[in-house]
């Protein structure tokens, strides 16, 4: 006979009968208490902190009576290319005082003139975009880049030029210079996925390259770029030889970098209204394709990006498993239902940050059970997910022994 072992502790707050899971954090599921691991019950944040309430909801509303695939034009792209030409100007501005102060002959202007130049140079100069990780070759792993393609198809987005791995816990697009298009995989976030969520994740982002969008129009990139170079050489953090011959001055340094934190925030906050349509599309199209039972469990898996961080560090340490993805495959089957139970209510509860483009992820759990998917649109044969998952073994290797190695390097 098996005794029932489940221990109970008593809620602080509100008397509850709490259900004690070793490993795991004890919280409350009647009033929250505990929730965050912060031992309290969290301040009621308003679910639009930052935003602009009205407008998400009404978007909202919108997205839940029919999802319009369209990006329509709106008042606040006007506002965004405005920001974007400020920015282009006011780099351009610093090129004419430069011009100005050499016309005036004086010695010690000249020598300031060279000091602007100097700025506007590393200002324009392109982005210094390092690649993310490592891109692997089509005729490497023609299983992976064949199933991005053919999700793309159904999209009608061209094949991406390139695939790039990484040790993350994350999956995201990048516009790379000359127009060329990638997509960014976490070996770990990956793994944790099935076979349906990976498709779901995949229809995510080739969604958004199937509707371009005011944040990959060229003068806004550009501005972005320029903003981000600003940021570089403005950082009150930051060092080296060009931050010290400009800017001496601590006050002017940590002005301009108010100055430029706030034109970033407007240029975000002007495009958000259109990030939270390609959101919301986006996880429509994923529901359409994986099915939507995919994409509620892909934002769940998104969740364990601590238990994973967790497992590697104890595989890297103890090396009870040689395989650290199996072994976090296991952990994520015994999770208990009281601790899949807080992260769900922990991704409800959090807002929109105010830097981000993401809709809360309230609002796109309700559209998607609004809208729901029974029947995935695409599903691959057995024989050819056994190919891809062969396929993807190989990828975790390689994964596994670099993560493994800087993990143990650190230690
Ligand atoms: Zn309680």
């Amino acid at each position: 006979m098996i005794l029932d072992q489940t221990e109970y502790e008593k809620c602080l707050e509100c008397g509850h009968q709490m259900k004690v899971n070793p490993g795991y954090i004890t919280w409350c599921e009647k009033c929250n208490w505990n929730i965050d691991g912060e031992e309290r019950k969290p301040v009621e944040e308003p679910l639009h902190k930052g935003l602009n309430k009205k407008s998400t909801d009404r978007l909202f509303e919108e997205f839940k009576y029919s999802v319009d695939r369209r990006l329509p034009f709106s008042k606040q792209r006007i506002y965004t290319y405005l920001l974007a030409i400020i920015v282009h100007g006011s780099t351009f501005a610093i090129l004419g005082m430069a011009i100005f102060f050499y016309s005036t002959h004086s010695s010690w202007l000249f020598i300031l003139a060279n000091v602007l130049v100097l700025l506007w140079i590393t200002i324009i100069l392109p982005y210094r975009k390092r690649l993310p990780g490592r891109a692997i070759r089509r005729d490497e792993f023609p299983e992976l880049y064949g199933m991005v393609d053919e999700i793309g198809d159904r999209m009608n987005v061209p094949p991406v030029d390139m695939i790039i791995l990484n040790e993350e816990y994350d999956a995201y697009i990048l516009h790379l210079k000359r127009n060329k298009r990638a997509i960014v995989f976490g070996v770990p976030f990956l793994a944790a996925l099935t076979m349906q969520e990976k498709i779901a994740v995949i229809s995510q982002q080739m969604s958004h390259f199937a509707h371009p969008n005011i944040s990959n129009s060229l003068l806004v990139e550009r501005a972005r770029h320029v903003l981000n170079s600003w940021y570089d050489t403005v950082d009150p953090q930051g060092s080296g030889l060009l931050y010290w011959v400009v800017f001496p001055l601590i006050i002017l340094r940590l002005l301009l970098f108010a100055i430029i934190s706030s034109i970033y925030a407007l240029l975000i906050k002007s495009m958000r209204q259109e990030m939270h349509r390609l959101f919301y599309i986006a996880d429509h199209e994923a529901s359409e394709t994986a099915g939507s039972e995919a994409v509620l469990s892909l934002f769940l898996k998104f969740e364990m990006e601590g238990l994973f961080f967790l497992t590697a560090e104890q595989v890297a340490e103890y090396q009870y498993n040689k395989e650290l993805y199996d072994e976090f495959r296991n952990r994520i089957a015994a999770v208990p239902s009281q601790e899949i139970l807080r992260l769900q209510r922990l991704q409800e509860m959090r807002y929109a940050e105010n830097r981000s483009y993401h809709p809360p992820m309230k609002n796109r759990i309700d559209l998607i059970r609004e809208h729901w998917a029974i029947v995935p649109a695409y599903r691959p044969d057995p024989a050819r997910e056994r190919r891809f998952n062969k396929e993807f073994r190989d990828l975790e290797q390689r994964s596994q022994r670099i993560l493994l190695n800087d993990l143990r390097g650190a230690g």
